[in-house]
């Protein structure tokens, strides 16, 4: 995970604030012991939701059940001693890192892998390890050589470097101990390989190893997990030994926390998630919030698990004159200790930015912590904090990063989806916490709401949520992200029965478990109405539609596995994006065909990543110029239109390269009738600029290909004869060396076609399934490549290698329509045969495509729509978009888009034409309701809604949205959008006095401003 990037100024603010605070809580602490002693719950668990919690393990199955399982899993936990649990909680001292080998500062390679078998270990992902920590203790085995490190006996270490504060510090160890078990001898050569003292050990090339490091970071982890299920087992049995130890873990690290910092060992080169910043303290400071935030949790849950806890106290003294780590003994000293060493010095951390995560996870960590403080007026200003411009920033937040879809300002779903999940969590904690009643995020902010069905609309098909940017892997398909939990607490916050619908079908038409609330009285009342709700509603829409928001056009025919699809993601390319603004990806027979690499091999500066995988040239685009695009918020709407069997848009992606004249991308889908198959069709219009490539790669598999006549290529890369595979781009274009198995054709025709065949066991694939993906290219380039080129190795189920097509033109001031046609299909193609029908105009592209069945398809793009477009066939049009589908030599189907009239013997279809005018007003309420008043008087009949309202603005975010429904204004139409804001940040510096309350606003559009809606027109002889 990275950081986003926080602007120095407003570090600078939250430095002085800190100041100021904790001059605030040195005089609240020195008042509140007697208040803390009478606390005697959590903040958030308070006595009823514990209540309710045991009340519902006696009447409920599933609640025993709960129960049952808690218990047993903390029954390891519970039976260790008091002194192992409090010796088990490593010191500043104690180093910690997240990769063996990775380092920043060395010079070499990044990472080195394993000591034993090398990159072999890659293959188990990014975190291969998975410590023992109980059977195997201080040691590492390699997952795939089997090797263990250190081989030292570390733990002997340990023990003999203990200081007079009980923690580990090396430097005070028996260096004796340092050798490998296996070869004891000293004159043996082997004496001291692997041998790591906490620092790593440090190989022939001077490359540390960081074997306990790694393994100190997972023990955090560890420590935490048992924490919890220690504090989950006394809320379900109320037993306070479950607390008591419990206690002593919390106990203990609040002795050590305040001394916790990170950046000694960022400092030393070593990685954890500090997203650059060397900062952090027990992990780097990404990871550090959700640590902390579970740490403060479980403590929350206890605190009525230490009254009169004897035992407990009698240890901590116990410890407290064994050890030099202050007074300890009673109640009050222990929450005193708790409170000051973990909660308070969580806070300081969180403002100081040492704890500091991507937007959501140190608001929740604050948040969580405050309730778990429950002490006033303390608890409330560290909330405020969570609200406050200048620190958690929510409201500013909901403006600037949060578009209207659901998602953040990050492009790959997984970090996109994460603010909604995360402030979802902060809203929950809040609503748990009713002494804080200042803000209401989900009543302030009704836009927030598209949150909980986000994931749920992106998935293509209702199957596959896109493997965009760092996200996924390569072609795999899941919609885990729509999680029907998460959409059920859409409606449990809002009672919208839309949420219930799609909480219900996403969950298998089923209200099992959705909204189950075990703290609450009735903690089925919600899969309760969710039910009833769920039982009526239809199954999820057919088609796709636009999320302009977040930057996806999705088109869709058929639904499930039967169905084929195309996801083109135009939004942001920054942060965990790839530059790949338009790139597409093909959903058919359940797999995608031209699958996106998804996370990279490390999401790091490594060829890897930055050359290869987060690569434009790795995506299905026209790379210009042989540089890459430039990162942007995204693309802009031009026309999007989903009709049943046919769909079209057109994105504009000029922001991606700015310096050309034209970078467009037309993509249509179109239904070919039985089984349903059906083909896509990619008009790509690149103006200007000097060199054109336009990349394509298919699923995994072998290509055949026709047309091409392939010299292969006998050593290098595309980058050339002598460029080895993978090497860093240095005087030649990034990613040209990533592309290997090179085979040109120099001369080749104006219209190739290529097959791939999927390989077997690809995502699943089976090996009587015979499934492939045809292009037919119908472009004139200089030079045609097939090159195999891989994606990231160490995923999972991702495949060895994918096959390129490279169409290559060059030229000046180079003007290029590059057209395809896919087509996906299982045994036997249906498409015979496909040609440009045009007279070779560029702004005006005629395709026929002729069908095994014998239905013959023409497909009509017109770029300058008032211009006729005549074939030599008898079709002619006044439009943008013209379909016909002939059967029999009969017109079967005709659809003309944003046109007036589309004619073919005796057919002759009209249309009233694109709905142009201008924006009147405009609602500027940043709190969640978009409409706008339009020149025009539109239909009131429901005929538009669903449809795009685009307006032309001059801003980089894309101002197109869904229109819900449009009523008259005298001679005006007024056009709601629904619960979306226009408004996207604020002015700086903020405009002084003005009257108008949102003078301070900046927004997407502006009055003014023109707007379009696509029209059609359609004809089916079966109607
Ligand atoms: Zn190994
Ligand atoms: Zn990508």
């Amino acid at each position: 995970m990275k950081l986003i990037i926080l602007s120095l100024n407003k570090f600078k603010i939250s430095m002085q604030r800190i100041v100021f605070l904790s001059l605030g809580i040195l005089i609240l602490s020195a008042l509140s012991i007697n208040v803390h002693a009478q606390r005697q719950y959590g903040g958030f668990y308070t006595r009823e939701k514990i209540n309710n919690l045991q009340n519902n393990t006696q009447n409920h199955d599933w609640a025993r059940e709960l129960k049952d399982i808690t218990i047993k899993k903390a029954e390891p936990w519970v039976s260790k001693s008091d002194e192992y649990l409090w010796e088990m909680v490593p010191g500043q001292n104690t180093p910690r890192c997240i990769d063996v080998t990775l380092d920043r500062v060395a010079k070499g390679p990044k990472l080195l892998g394993c000591l034993k078998c090398g990159m072999e270990v890659l293959k188990y992902g990014n975190y291969p390890y998975n410590p023992e920590f109980e059977d195997k203790p201080w040691k590492l085995t390699c997952p795939s050589c089997k090797s263990v490190f250190p081989t030292n006996d570390f733990g002997k270490f340990y023990a003999s470097a203990i200081d007079e504060r009980g923690q580990f510090d090396a430097t005070k160890g028996d260096k004796t101990l340092l050798f490998n078990e296996a070869h004891p001898n000293p004159s043996d050569p082997m004496h001291k390989y692997g041998v790591d003292d906490g620092f790593g050990y440090i190989d022939q090339n001077g490359r540390s190893h960081k074997f306990i490091g790694y393994y100190v970071w997972k023990k955090w982890d560890y420590i935490s997990s048992g924490l919890s299920l220690l504090a989950d087992a006394y809320l379900y049995s109320g037993d306070k030994k479950y607390a008591r130890k419990a206690a002593i873990l919390l106990d203990r690290i609040a002795d050590v926390y305040p001394e916790m910092d990170w950046k000694p060992y960022a400092d030393k080169g070593w990685y954890h998630s500090d997203g650059g910043r060397n900062m952090g303290k027990i992990h780097g400071s990404i990871w550090e919030t959700q640590i902390i935030t579970s740490l403060a949790d479980s403590y929350d849950k206890i605190i009525s698990g230490t009254i009169d806890n004897s035992e407990l106290f009698n240890f901590l003294k116990k410890q407290s004159e064994k050890y030099t780590i202050g007074t300890k003994g009673s109640r009050a000293l222990l929450i005193q200790n708790i409170d000051d060493g973990l909660l308070r010095t969580a806070y300081k951390a969180v403002l100081s930015t040492h704890i500091r995560g991507n937007q959501g996870m140190h608001q929740l960590t604050l948040a969580t912590c405050a309730i778990a403080l429950d002490s006033q007026p303390e608890s409330n200003l560290w909330i405020d904090w969570i609200f406050a411009a200048d620190g958690g920033n929510i409201p500013g937040l909901m403006i600037s990063t949060f578009d209207r879809d659901g998602t953040s300002n990050e492009g790959a779903p997984g970090y996109a989806l994460m603010w909604g999940r995360l402030v979802t969590q902060v809203a929950e904690r809040l609503q748990g916490y009713p002494a804080y009643t200042k803000h209401n995020i989900i009543k302030e902010f009704p836009q927030f709401n598209t949150t909980f069905l986000v994931a749920y609309r992106m998935a293509a098909l209702g199957i596959a949520i896109p493997n965009m940017g760092d996200s996924g892997a390569t072609g795999t398909v899941s919609n885990a992200y729509a999680d029907p939990k998460f959409i059920a607490k859409g409606y449990t916050f809002t009672k919208d029965p839309e949420f219930a619908k799609a909480a219900y079908l996403s969950n298998k038409n089923s209200a099992d478990k959705l909204g189950r609330d075990i703290f609450s009285k009735d903690p089925d009342a919600i899969s309760k109405e969710i039910q009833r709700i769920g039982e009526k509603s239809r199954v999820r829409a057919d088609g796709g539609y636009l999320m302009s928001g977040f930057g996806l056009a999705l088109l869709e025919n058929g639904r499930g596995n039967s169905g084929v699809a195309i996801a083109n993601n135009y939004g942001r390319t920054i942060m965990h994006a790839h530059p790949d603004l338009m790139n597409f990806d093909l959903l058919a027979f359940g797999k995608w065909l031209a699958p996106d690499h998804g996370y990279p091999e490390f999401a790091t500066k490594m060829p890897s990543n930055t050359d290869w995988t987060g690569s434009t040239v790795a995506h299905n685009l026209v790379f210009v110029n042989e540089q890459p695009q430039k990162e942007v918020w995204g693309g802009h709407t031009k026309l999007f239109k989903q009709l049943k069997g046919f769909g079209v848009f057109e994105l504009d992606g000029k922001t991606a390269y700015p310096d050309l004249n034209e970078y467009k991308r037309t993509m249509f889908l179109i239904d070919a009738g039985a089984d349903s198959n059906a083909y896509a069709i990619d008009i790509f219009k690149v103006s200007g600029g000097q060199d054109h490539l336009y990349s394509f790669h298919g699923p995994p598999g072998d290509i055949t290909n026709t047309g091409l006549q392939l010299t292969e290529q006998k050593t290098g890369t595309y980058a050339g004869d002598l460029v080895e595979k993978g090497a860093s781009a240095n005087g030649f274009p990034r990613g040209y060396s990533f592309f290997y198995n090179v085979k040109r054709d120099l001369k080749p025709p104006a219209q190739i076609m290529l097959d791939w065949k999927v390989e077997t066991g690809y995502r699943g694939l089976k090996a009587n399934e015979n499934i492939h993906l045809r292009m037919y290219s119908l472009t004139q380039s200089n030079d045609v490549a097939i090159a195999d080129g891989d994606p990231p190795q160490n995923k999972p189920g991702n495949p060895k290698k994918l096959g390129y097509v490279l169409l290559h033109r060059k030229g000046e001031n180079l003007n290029s329509t590059f057209i395809s046609v896919f087509e996906p299909y299982k045994e036997k193609p249906f498409i015979k045969s496909v040609k440009r029908i045009d007279n070779g105009n560029e702004s005006q592209i005629a395709l026929e495509i002729e069908h095994i069945n014998g239905n013959i398809d023409y497909v009509l793009y017109n770029a300058e729509s008032e211009k006729l477009m005549k074939l030599p066939n008898n079709i002619s049009m006044s439009g943008n978009i013209g379909y016909l589908r002939k059967q029999k030599g009969q017109v079967v189907k005709s659809l003309i888009i944003n046109g007036s009239s589309l004619s073919h013997e005796n057919l002759n279809l009209k249309s009233g034409g694109q709905i142009k005018g201008k924006i009147i007003k405009m609602n500027k309420n940043p709190s969640g309701s978009g409409w706008v008043l339009v020149d025009q008087i539109l239909p009131e009949n429901g005929s538009l809604n669903g449809e795009q309202l685009i307006i032309a603005n001059k801003g980089e975010r894309d101002a197109t949205y869904t229109i819900k429904s449009i009523k008259r204004e005298g001679k005006y139409s007024k056009i709601e959008c629904g619960p979306i804001t226009f408004a996207i940040g604020l002015k700086n510096p903020v405009a002084q006095n003005s009257k108008d309350p949102y003078a301070n606003y900046i927004y997407e559009f502006e009055e003014g401003d023109s707007f379009s809606i696509p029209a059609h027109n359609e004809w089916s002889s079966n109607k």
